[in-house]
């Protein structure tokens, strides 16, 4: 499989080549030229095992690339958790994707892509530094998939005293391959320090950096797979619907992606929180980008998805796309009271993101009885613990995996918010 340019669909370049460079020279983001056609994995798919599915369908994307012992062994290393499919009640059914390492749905796309740079980095025998800069989440996925990976170093810029204790934690207790870099600023001027690295020619003819944007195709990819891997869980006549808390639009994008490949899902809700971008666009037909604004859902706080791009490509026009996506914005309240109903009600605690998609689907479900509801949980409720235990008024149980950080001594590196004293950092440490 070929990738191109949304941009240009005449610029071609191998999976390999969309990996490493991430975005295209012309702005656009790496698309597959061909959406494969998986309708004949779909009868029978309840016999197949997540790695069984994963395979199959990541098989038809790097194949170019890849040898199918390869690919077999990025499964292995990345696929190494579940994603069950949980009944609320009735018909609706939430999709757990925070069984990972850091408990939120991103550690599928930042293993799956660790372990595909993994083997390139191999193949080209050199050192690679990967650079981000974080709020919070997204650093915490990328540093734990690459962790330990051989070759490969990743350097994570976090505002100093402006991420939670337990992602502070998650960036700076892994040790090895991994260096936290604490920046007395806020997250915009980490992410400036990172791109004026990335256009500096006197480091970059020393040292080998590269990035591990969260639209990297590679994070997309095996996004898809759980898809897959929720309707194979599922035993149902219904028509499915499908909603999906959105921020930047990857998951949803992936979501719409494996329903091209042939998954027989009737229609996605794109739920979002106050920052209502999308479906501002949807009612009124003009794309205007907002600044975001924060929220209890704070991982979906984004005012221009980057991802839409690609959700256009795939349809010709926006009456085409309505068809399949209804787009939805809902509150904090509205959010605050769903974590408090559903605990009640059904016994079953949802972190805020999570919740956000509960609302876009019970919303759905309001006006369209007779279908088999899913909504996507990004994250686990204990990763928000200090603001969910004061609206619950109980104790959240710490998942073990979490409980080991919180013992462990944060190490990181202090840096004042000045490139001169990053490009020093880096130049010493690095090669
Ligand atoms: C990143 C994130 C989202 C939003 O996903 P997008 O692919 O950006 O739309 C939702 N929930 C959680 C917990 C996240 O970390």
């Amino acid at each position: 499989m070929n990738f191109y340019s949304t941009k240009n669909r005449g610029l071609k370049v191998s999976f390999r080549e969309a990996l490493m460079k991430g975005m295209p020279d012309d702005n656009g983001l790496y698309m597959p030229e061909k959406i494969p056609d998986h309708r004949s994995l779909i009868k029978g798919i309840e016999k197949l095992n997540f790695q069984d599915i994963s395979f199959v369908l990541a098989k038809s994307f790097l194949n170019n690339n890849f040898s199918n012992e390869e690919i077999e062994e990025i499964i292995d290393k990345s696929i190494t958790f579940d994603s069950p499919l949980v009944n609320i009640i009735d018909n609706i059914n939430i999709l757990e994707l925070f069984h990972g390492p850091t408990l939120a749905f991103k550690d599928f796309g930042a293993r799956f892509m660790a372990r595909t740079m993994e083997k390139v980095v191999a193949y080209e025998n050199q050192e690679l530094n990967i650079l981000v800069a974080t709020s919070g989440d997204t650093g915490s996925a990328v540093a734990n998939g690459f962790y330990n990976i051989e070759g490969i170093n990743v350097i994570i810029l976090y505002p100093s005293n402006k991420v939670s204790i337990i992602q502070e934690k998650q960036l700076t207790t892994l040790d090895k391959n991994i260096y936290a870099l604490e920046i007395k600023g806020t997250f915009d001027d980490c992410q400036k320090l990172v791109k004026q690295a990335f256009i500096d020619k006197n480091l970059k003819s020393k040292i080998n950096v590269s990035s591990a944007n969260s639209i990297n195709i590679a994070r997309l990819i095996p996004q898809s797979f759980y898809y897959f891997n929720a309707y194979s869980q599922l035993n149902s006549n219904k028509s499915i619907v499908v909603s999906v808390p959105s921020g930047n639009f990857g998951n949803i994008t992936a979501g719409i992606m494996a329903k091209h490949m042939g998954l027989p899902i009737f229609r996605f809700i794109a739920s979002t929180n106050a920052n209502n971008t999308v479906p501002q666009f949807f009612s009124s037909g003009k794309y205007k980008p907002q600044s975001s604004v924060a929220t209890i859902s704070n991982a979906m706080d984004v005012g221009n998805p980057s991802n839409l791009n690609r959700i256009m490509d795939i349809y010709n026009n926006i009456d085409a796309l309505k068809n399949d996506l209804e787009c939805w914005s809902f509150s904090d309240l509205e959010t605050i009271n769903t974590i408090v109903e559903t605990l009640g009600n059904n016994n079953y605690l949802l972190d805020p993101h999570s919740a956000v998609g509960l609302l876009g689907l019970r919303k759905y479900m309001g006006k369209n009885k007779n279908i088999e509801g899913i909504f996507l949980g990004t994250a686990h409720p204990a990763k928000f613990s200090d603001f969910i235990e004061k609206e619950i008024n109980q104790k959240i149980n710490i998942p073990n995996r979490l409980k080991k950080i919180i013992d462990k001594e944060k190490k990181s590196t202090l840096l004042n918010n000045n490139y001169p004293e990053f490009s020093d950092y880096l130049l010493s440490n690095f090669k």
